[in-house]
């Protein structure tokens, strides 16, 4: 197998990696290294920080093997090699009626990177992680064997990998449950919520399928965590979305693209296009689930220093206040880009170390200007005193105190990713930065 050295970075190009990378076509190039130099996979590296990078030291890019082995029309059970991309399997399936039942903001996430970050959805309070609807994984372990891992075998290992960052070994592939879908297209209805109380009141309320608000993270005063809240059903409809090429932004942008300024006139427009007695729109699958992947490397819109993005989820007994203080302060920096999430989550957990637990989350992206890392390490500080959890996929600021005390089943994982990889093989900057794995 070919080794390239490479510079590669997370989706936020502020954290960087140099090191060997093998891009292989078959999993009998992957075994044959394995027995040597068991390294850490990684997918299409759209996490966010460095969650999938190994700086100094080796690392498998999965994207090459992304053939579909098998499915099952009756069930809706689908075989797939890890680097299968999420958009892949929609765009296959969704025209035979089948959709992943759980999909991330980007269609270009593989399988093997949905698992390991055990990723969750518009849908999380109805229909809970990625790793609530696995039927198997084939992972290959450190010492070049393979298992089978399910609810039923190996089950301790399953639920480790689920949400386990890879620590555990290279899932190869996988078997998932996808999800009747009667067309491409689905019917979101748009509403204006006016401050942040009634934004949580609609997401608590709100009976949708897919559910998610957009928040004005420049807005002040009585207006606070005002935004627009989407509800979207899938529907029966015999258009066929008009899928648009993507763009692609051709250099950095200048650092005024995003200055305050701009971003609180932008953020002005887009909150009042939504009429106040709210509007209903048809739009295709692609378009509601992977909004940004219309435009190819978005992530060079915040200029060479790229960007941080901070998620946090809240449990409902802090969100409200916690959820204010934190949006205060993003508003008084005047450091918030247009792009700002706030999310209802459910209870679940699919793997030990699942990030969502039942109650808020919320998004947002800074450019890595001055100010923005403290501001995000408040951030992080505040989630961790309400209890709450910030997410591996996003994080590059984290501080192992952050973190110790977020994920009461860490104890657990770190057992059994250390049986399973007793070498520390598949540590990546992120477990050594936020030392996830423990002990030695
Ligand atoms: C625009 C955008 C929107 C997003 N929206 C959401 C969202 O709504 N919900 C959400 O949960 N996440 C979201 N994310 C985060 C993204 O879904 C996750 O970071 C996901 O893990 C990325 O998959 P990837 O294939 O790029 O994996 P990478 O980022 O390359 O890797 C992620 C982790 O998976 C491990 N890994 C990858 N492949 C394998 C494998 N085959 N075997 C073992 N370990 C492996 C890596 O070691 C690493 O720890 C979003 C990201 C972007 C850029």
């Amino acid at each position: 197998m070919l080794w390239k050295e490479t510079e590669y970075n997370g989706w936020g190009r502020v954290l960087k990696a140099t090191g060997r990378m093998a891009r292989p076509e078959k999993p009998s190039a992957l075994t044959g290294i394995f027995t040597e130099n068991p390294c850490p996979a990684i997918g299409s590296l759209r996490s966010y920080g460095d969650a999938a990078l190994n700086s100094d030291g080796d690392a498998i890019q999965m994207t090459r093997l992304d053939r579909f082995i098998g499915f099952a029309p009756e069930t809706g059970i689908l075989e797939a090699e890890a680097g299968v991309s999420i958009t892949d399997i929609l765009s296959t399936f969704s025209p035979q009626g089948w959709m992943p039942a759980v999909m991330p903001g980007t269609g270009f996430a593989t399988l093997g990177g949905c698992i390991a970050n055990d990723v969750h959805g518009k849908n999380h309070h109805g229909a809970g992680t990625f790793g609530d609807h696995i039927e198997s994984i084939e992972l290959l372990m450190a010492d070049g064997k393979v298992k089978r891992l399910s609810a039923n075998r190996n089950k301790d290992l399953f639920r480790a990998t689920i949400g386990g960052l890879g620590q555990t070994g290279v899932i190869l592939s996988a078997r998932i449950r996808l999800k009747p879908c009667s067309s491409r297209m689905i019917q979101v209805d748009e509403r204006r919520a006016d401050s942040l109380a009634e934004f949580m009141g609609m997401l608590e309320t709100s009976t949708a399928t897919y559910c998610v608000g957009w928040i004005d993270a420049t807005a002040k005063g009585s207006a606070l965590g005002r935004g627009i809240l989407e509800e979207a059903e899938l529907t029966s409809s015999n258009m066929t979305p008009k899928l648009r090429k993507a763009r692609k932004i051709p250099m950095d942008a200048p650092s005024f693209a995003l200055s305050p300024p701009t971003v609180r006139v932008f953020n002005k427009a887009y909150f009042n296009r939504i009429p106040e007695q709210g509007r209903g729109v048809l739009r295709s699958l692609e378009d509601f689930f992977f909004p940004l992947d219309k435009i190819h490397d978005w992530n060079r819109l915040y200029g060479k220093r790229g960007f941080h993005q901070f998620q946090c989820v809240l449990p409902d007994e802090t969100a409200e206040e916690t959820l204010t203080e934190m949006l205060r302060r993003i508003s008084n920096s005047g450091l918030a880009s247009p792009l700002a999430v706030l999310k209802r989550t459910g209870s679940g957990n699919a793997g030990h170390l699942t990030f969502p637990i039942k109650g808020f989350t919320l998004a947002l992206d800074f450019a890595n200007a001055n100010g923005a890392e403290e501001l995000v390490r408040g951030l992080n500080r505040l989630t961790a005193n309400a209890g709450g959890r910030i997410y591996f996929a996003k994080d590059s600021l984290a501080t192992p105190e952050d973190v110790a005390g977020m994920f009461p089943e860490m104890a657990d994982w770190q057992q059994i990713a250390g049986t399973a990889d007793p070498n520390r093989s598949f540590e990546t900057d992120l477990t050594r930065r936020l030392k996830i794995r423990g002990k030695k």
